[in-house]
């Protein structure tokens, strides 16, 4: 089975390789906009729309204007793959997408080579070999695995990244029931395994949060545009972009261990929106401990359960194990030893003691025993879960 996969990777360019980079970005935002500019006057006086094809050819022409030779530095790919991304553009406004807008400075922030012929696009060392700007040096953090396809360029928070589309090929590893294991998220703990193993959440709050509130202060207090302001700004950006990459790894390095030594994968499906749906409520229904729920509304954004699930599930299909999501209801009032479900199972948020046999565990482990079980119960199909599952509560 052939299966795509995207390594990302910080580069270091030297000055003259950022030099390149931000001009050929100028270059395809310009690009861009001269297509939409064109493709809206072709509309407005003929009533028709233009295709990629054609406009690929128009910017070959336009290439060779006098006065327009700049636009023959970036490699002439990275150009016909933003007359490309018009054209997906207009695409999405014909199913129902907003109208293509206008590409700014602040909204442009990448390229993409997308094709990799003949060694074009390699690595050796710590070096990636880009058509038209050479060597550039990068942290290889991780061996680059598979036939290189694409390399997108991206500039994020003033530091550039290669994003590297690989295709590798996998077999499916063939599973069987008793190897399934549950695996209950919360915020306490991320992912609690039913075997017992737990994974902590990252706490990115308590480590990010002081120095984003003193810079949210001083912006506050900073004139709007000015430079100081502009200043800040810049420092915030790269403390969120800091605390995402860090969230990101931790999710990773926890979600690989978890593939790598299981086979088959129960997760709960989540209800995000709920859990995360404002507590104020409304002034004749005012909500129950507000303060309490929006602290657990940005713990959720800080954990990334959603993201979390996401890279469970594609590495599952990345390394062929089995991969189930089950509705998750009564799971943390159910003991998984006898199946009687009370509320009063549950002295505490962390504590399980069954009222019935008495059997007594850590709540999240006796939750994730549930959701394996009703893996094993639902079959394959998400949803089965509930009907299966007898209900006396
Ligand atoms: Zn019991």
């Amino acid at each position: 089975m052939r299966i795509p996969k995207v390594y990302k990777y910080k580069l270091c360019p030297n000055a003259t390789q950022k030099g390149v980079f931000r001009r050929w970005l100028g270059t395809c935002r310009f690009v861009y906009n001269l297509c939409l500019e064109h493709r809206i006057c072709h509309w407005q006086s003929t009533g028709q729309g233009l295709s990629e094809y054609s406009q690929n050819r128009d910017l070959t022409l336009v290439k060779k204007e006098p006065g327009f030779e700049w636009l023959n530095e970036p490699h002439s790919q990275v150009l016909q793959d933003v007359v490309r991304r018009m054209s997906l553009s207009f695409e999405h406004f014909f199913r129902g997408a907003g109208f293509p807008k206008w590409a700014s400075k602040h909204s442009w922030h990448s390229f993409r080579f997308p094709q990799a012929h003949n060694n074009s696009i390699r690595i050796e060392g710590s070096r990636l070999r880009l058509p038209k700007v050479g060597w550039v040096k990068f942290y290889y953090h991780r061996q680059c695995e598979g036939c290189i396809k694409q390399v997108t360029v991206k500039k994020q928070a003033g530091a550039y990244f290669a994003c590297i589309l690989v295709e590798q090929c996998h077999d499916p590893v063939p599973a069987s029931e008793s190897q399934a294991v549950g695996i209950d998220l919360g915020i306490a703990r991320l992912a609690t395994l039913s075997t017992g193993e737990w994974y902590a959440n990252p706490k990115l709050f308590q480590r990010f949060g002081p120095e984003v509130k003193r810079l949210q202060r001083k912006l506050s207090r900073q004139e709007y545009q000015s430079n100081g302001w502009k200043k800040t700004k810049r420092r915030l950006s790269r403390v969120h972009a800091k605390a995402k990459r860090c969230r990101q790894d931790y999710l990773h390095k926890a979600s690989t261990a978890i593939v790598r030594k299981y086979p088959a994968l129960v997760v709960e499906q989540l209800q995000l929106q709920n859990m995360s749906r404002s507590a104020r409520g409304t002034v004749s229904r005012p909500g129950k401990r507000v303060r309490c729920k929006s602290g657990l509304n940005r713990s959720l954004r800080d954990v990334g359960l959603g993201q979390f699930l996401e890279m469970l599930e594609y590495k599952c299909r990345w390394n062929g194990r089995s991969f189930k999501r089950v509705y998750p209801r009564y799971t943390s009032q159910k003991c998984a030893n006898c199946g009687h479900t009370s509320p009063e199972n549950r002295p505490t948020q962390a504590q399980f003691r069954c009222v019935n046999c008495g059997q007594a565990d850590h709540a999240d482990i006796n939750a994730s025993k549930n959701i394996r079980d009703l893996g094993r119960i639902s079959g394959s199909q998400y949803g089965q879960g509930l009907r299966a599952l007898p209900v006396s509560a």
